[in-house]
Protein backbone atom coordinates (compact mmCIF):
# COMPACT_ATOMS: atom_id res chain seq x y z
CA UNK A 1 0.00 0.00 0.00
CA UNK A 2 1.38 3.20 -0.73
CA UNK A 3 1.04 6.59 -2.74
CA UNK A 4 1.54 7.17 -6.12
CA UNK A 5 4.50 9.74 -5.61
CA UNK A 6 6.21 6.71 -2.99
CA UNK A 7 5.81 4.06 -5.62
CA UNK A 8 8.62 6.09 -7.69
CA UNK A 9 6.92 6.56 -10.62
CA UNK A 10 5.68 9.35 -12.78
CA UNK A 11 1.34 9.91 -12.11
CA UNK A 12 -0.56 8.67 -15.08
CA UNK A 13 -3.26 11.56 -15.13
CA UNK A 14 -5.88 11.72 -17.85
CA UNK A 15 -7.11 15.15 -18.39
CA UNK A 16 -10.67 15.21 -20.14
CA UNK A 17 -11.28 18.79 -21.92
CA UNK A 18 -12.26 20.40 -24.94
CA UNK A 19 -10.45 23.75 -24.17
CA UNK A 20 -7.48 23.67 -26.20
CA UNK A 21 -6.23 26.80 -23.81
CA UNK A 22 -7.16 25.22 -20.85
CA UNK A 23 -5.31 22.25 -21.53
CA UNK A 24 -2.17 24.19 -22.11
CA UNK A 25 -2.45 25.88 -18.93
CA UNK A 26 -2.98 22.97 -17.08
CA UNK A 27 0.14 20.96 -19.10
CA UNK A 28 2.15 24.01 -17.66
CA UNK A 29 1.15 24.26 -14.69
CA UNK A 30 1.62 20.03 -13.97
CA UNK A 31 5.58 21.37 -15.43
CA UNK A 32 5.98 23.67 -12.80
CA UNK A 33 5.32 21.17 -9.82
CA UNK A 34 8.09 19.11 -8.31
CA UNK A 35 6.65 15.48 -8.91
CA UNK A 36 6.55 13.59 -12.67
CA UNK A 37 3.33 13.37 -14.13
CA UNK A 38 2.61 11.91 -17.63
CA UNK A 39 -0.61 14.22 -18.50
CA UNK A 40 -2.83 12.44 -20.74
CA UNK A 41 -4.96 14.45 -22.61
CA UNK A 42 -8.58 13.83 -24.92
CA UNK A 43 -10.90 16.39 -25.70
CA UNK A 44 -14.24 15.06 -24.79
CA UNK A 45 -16.08 12.11 -22.99
CA UNK A 46 -15.90 9.48 -26.12
CA UNK A 47 -12.61 9.45 -26.07
CA UNK A 48 -12.17 9.66 -22.80
CA UNK A 49 -14.02 6.10 -22.78
CA UNK A 50 -11.66 4.61 -25.45
CA UNK A 51 -8.79 5.71 -23.60
CA UNK A 52 -9.83 3.86 -20.15
CA UNK A 53 -10.79 0.74 -22.71
CA UNK A 54 -8.05 0.99 -24.85
CA UNK A 55 -9.46 0.52 -28.13
CA UNK A 56 -8.72 1.88 -31.24
CA UNK A 57 -5.38 4.10 -31.21
CA UNK A 58 -5.60 3.62 -27.27
CA UNK A 59 -4.55 0.16 -27.35
CA UNK A 60 -1.40 1.21 -25.46
CA UNK A 61 -1.44 3.56 -23.17
CA UNK A 62 -1.63 3.14 -19.48
CA UNK A 63 -4.72 3.28 -16.90
CA UNK A 64 -4.64 6.25 -15.47
CA UNK A 65 -3.82 6.96 -11.51
CA UNK A 66 -6.43 9.91 -11.76
CA UNK A 67 -8.89 11.31 -14.40
CA UNK A 68 -9.70 14.97 -14.27
CA UNK A 69 -13.25 15.82 -15.94
CA UNK A 70 -14.33 18.59 -17.83
CA UNK A 71 -18.30 19.28 -17.59
CA UNK A 72 -19.20 21.29 -20.96
CA UNK A 73 -17.55 19.16 -23.95
CA UNK A 74 -18.88 18.30 -27.43
CA UNK A 75 -20.01 14.53 -28.72
CA UNK A 76 -20.34 13.44 -24.89
CA UNK A 77 -19.99 15.45 -21.72
CA UNK A 78 -18.84 14.70 -18.38
CA UNK A 79 -22.24 13.71 -16.90
CA UNK A 80 -22.44 11.01 -19.21
CA UNK A 81 -18.58 10.09 -18.68
CA UNK A 82 -19.79 9.53 -14.85
CA UNK A 83 -22.64 8.03 -16.05
CA UNK A 84 -21.01 5.25 -17.92
CA UNK A 85 -18.12 4.68 -15.59
CA UNK A 86 -20.60 3.71 -12.81
CA UNK A 87 -21.68 1.37 -14.93
CA UNK A 88 -18.46 -0.21 -15.65
CA UNK A 89 -17.14 -2.65 -13.32
CA UNK A 90 -13.50 -2.18 -14.60
CA UNK A 91 -14.01 1.33 -14.65
CA UNK A 92 -15.40 2.50 -11.32
CA UNK A 93 -13.19 2.65 -9.24
CA UNK A 94 -10.90 5.13 -11.11
CA UNK A 95 -11.13 8.65 -8.96
CA UNK A 96 -12.41 11.52 -10.92
CA UNK A 97 -11.63 14.87 -10.23
CA UNK A 98 -13.70 17.38 -11.83
CA UNK A 99 -12.63 20.21 -12.79
CA UNK A 100 -14.49 22.68 -14.76
CA UNK A 101 -14.93 26.62 -14.96
CA UNK A 102 -18.62 25.82 -14.30
CA UNK A 103 -19.95 27.07 -10.91
CA UNK A 104 -23.79 26.19 -11.61
CA UNK A 105 -24.98 24.13 -8.21
CA UNK A 106 -27.10 21.92 -10.32
CA UNK A 107 -23.72 20.90 -12.21
CA UNK A 108 -22.06 20.22 -8.42
CA UNK A 109 -24.96 18.34 -7.25
CA UNK A 110 -24.98 16.22 -10.26
CA UNK A 111 -21.55 15.58 -10.32
CA UNK A 112 -21.48 14.07 -6.69
CA UNK A 113 -24.83 12.48 -7.52
CA UNK A 114 -22.87 10.82 -9.81
CA UNK A 115 -19.84 9.98 -7.36
CA UNK A 116 -17.48 12.21 -8.50
CA UNK A 117 -14.28 12.45 -6.19
CA UNK A 118 -13.86 15.98 -5.94
CA UNK A 119 -15.46 19.07 -7.69
CA UNK A 120 -12.96 21.86 -8.33
CA UNK A 121 -13.80 25.33 -10.00
CA UNK A 122 -10.95 26.43 -12.34
CA UNK A 123 -9.19 29.89 -11.25
CA UNK A 124 -9.40 32.50 -14.14
CA UNK A 125 -6.07 34.21 -12.07
CA UNK A 126 -3.39 31.73 -13.31
CA UNK A 127 -1.56 31.98 -9.88
CA UNK A 128 -4.94 30.60 -8.24
CA UNK A 129 -4.72 28.29 -10.88
CA UNK A 130 -1.65 27.13 -10.74
CA UNK A 131 -2.19 26.88 -6.65
CA UNK A 132 -5.13 23.86 -7.45
CA UNK A 133 -2.38 22.24 -9.80
CA UNK A 134 -0.18 21.79 -6.75
CA UNK A 135 -2.72 21.13 -4.49
CA UNK A 136 -4.23 18.26 -6.88
CA UNK A 137 -0.58 16.89 -6.76
CA UNK A 138 -0.05 17.45 -3.24
CA UNK A 139 -3.41 15.61 -1.91
CA UNK A 140 -4.13 12.67 -4.68
CA UNK A 141 -0.20 12.12 -5.57
CA UNK A 142 1.59 11.87 -2.26
CA UNK A 143 -1.59 11.84 0.51
CA UNK A 144 -3.98 10.05 -0.95
CA UNK A 145 -3.92 5.76 -1.32
CA UNK A 146 -5.49 4.78 -4.77
CA UNK A 147 -6.02 1.29 -5.97
CA UNK A 148 -3.51 -0.74 -7.84
CA UNK A 149 -5.37 -3.25 -10.44
MG1 LIG B 1 -15.28 22.49 -21.78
Amino acid sequence: MSTIAALGRPAEILLVDDSKVDVMLTRKAFEREKLVVNLHHVENGVECLAFLRKQAKYLDVPTPDLILLDINMPVMDGHEVLTELLKDENLRHLPVVILTSSEDERDILAMYRLRCNAYLSKPVDANKFQEVIKLINAFWLTVVVLPRK
